[in-house]
């Protein structure tokens, strides 16, 4: 088990616009799916610990959380900003030299191979510090000797924290902790789980193979190893998981042509976006949102990945002929995702 070094920003998009934001800095504040007019109708997609400490939520309706507080502020989520700060976090890290996975849009995971745990806190301590200079965003850091144990580590030392747990004392941490601080185990398993008497993840270690796989079928296995202290998870330097995109609003229409050159427009900036980082693509997205402030989205996998302007522009511009309605549309956007680094295979030679 190699040592992992665990990065998550802390609320990340809230923490992204205190940035252009600073009268929302210490007041409750909420991003939320949606324009300002269309604000009611949306979810919260992220909140700043103000608006935490209102008991306000992610996925919680909007029009819930101005109950809760009517003065909170409310910013409309810019997918864009997120990205573009999301580059920029995966390129501090890269910088570092060490095998990387991009787990999600604000987190990935480091492999510190075999250094030491007084190395792996300075290395940490060092990534914090330079995240915060360089992005002025707020992270957390956790170490621990395999990918899952680092997360679970993470997670309990949020936010802004910077902590290391060693092999020996693992289970022990592990052990008070609920069955559902384990990633993949959701509210479905963990009642599951209730159900044969483990609401821990030290009753998951004191239970038995046999009793776990009736329960959760083959999953228990890795939740048996994982709460003995074993991870044998492996970083993946593959990028399925991250996207890139670009969106703008335009004049209500409904004329293609006009649709089409913006398309094109964004399809080159998500184009030179991810040459600039040496991804190819698989999947293509394009979105619109049209005069009644409804969205819609449509998606193509193609077979292989590339990194062709004209492959990108043709595929956004069939998708979005699909979405072309009766409506005016007043807003498109192209999304490109199922990354992979196309160099990769020199790497091997
Ligand atoms: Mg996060």
């Amino acid at each position: 088990m190699p040592l992992v070094l665990f990065v998550d920003m802390d609320y990340y998009y809230a923490a992204c616009e205190e940035l252009r934001h600073p009268e929302a800095v210490g007041k409750p504040m909420i991003v939320g799916t949606g324009d300002t007019a269309a604000k009611m109708s949306g979810v919260v997609e992220s909140c700043n610990y103000e608006a935490r400490k209102l008991d306000i939520r992610s996925a919680m309706p909007v029009a819930q959380a101005l109950r809760i507080n009517p003065d909170i502020i409310y910013i409309p989520a810019d997918h864009d900003y997120y990205d573009r700060m999301s580059g920029r976090l995966m390129e501090i890290l890269k910088a570092f030299g060490y095998r990387m996975e991009v787990i999600s849009i604000d987190e990935a995971a480091v492999d510190l191979d075999s250094m030491s745990y007084e190395q792996g806190l300075v290395q940490g301590k060092r990534i914090k510090e330079e995240i915060r200079k360089t992005l002025r965003l707020p992270c957390t850091v956790g170490i621990a000797d395999g990918k899952v144990l680092a997360k679970i580590v993470c997670d309990s030392a949020k936010p802004d924290g910077l902590k290391l747990v060693e092999r020996k004392d693992i289970v022990q941490f592990l052990s008070e902790k609920s069955a559902d601080k384990i990633p993949g185990v959701g509210k479905k398993t963990a009642e599951k789980l209730e159900a044969i008497g483990i609401k821990t993840i030290g009753d998951i270690a004191k239970s038995d193979l046999v009793s776990l796989s009736s329960a959760v079928g083959s999953f228990g296995f890795e939740l048996f190893q994982i709460a003995n202290g074993i991870d044998e998870s492996r970083i993946v330097e593959h990028y399925e998981t991250l996207s890139v995109g670009r969106e703008r609003t335009l004049d209500a229409t409904k004329d293609v042509q006009k649709i089409y050159l913006l398309l094109d427009e964004l399809s080159e900036e998500v184009y030179r976006e991810i040459t600039k980082n040496g991804f190819r693509f698989r999947t293509v997205t394009a979105k619109a949102r049209y005069s009644d402030f409804t969205d819609k989205i449509k998606s193509k996998t193609l077979g292989y990945w590339t990194d062709s302007p004209e492959i990108l522009k043709q595929t956004a511009k069939a998708l979005i002929r699909e979405l072309i309605e009766e409506k005016p549309i007043r807003k498109v956007g192209v999304r490109v995702s199922s990354l992979e680094m196309g160099n990769k295979q020199m790497k091997l030679f």
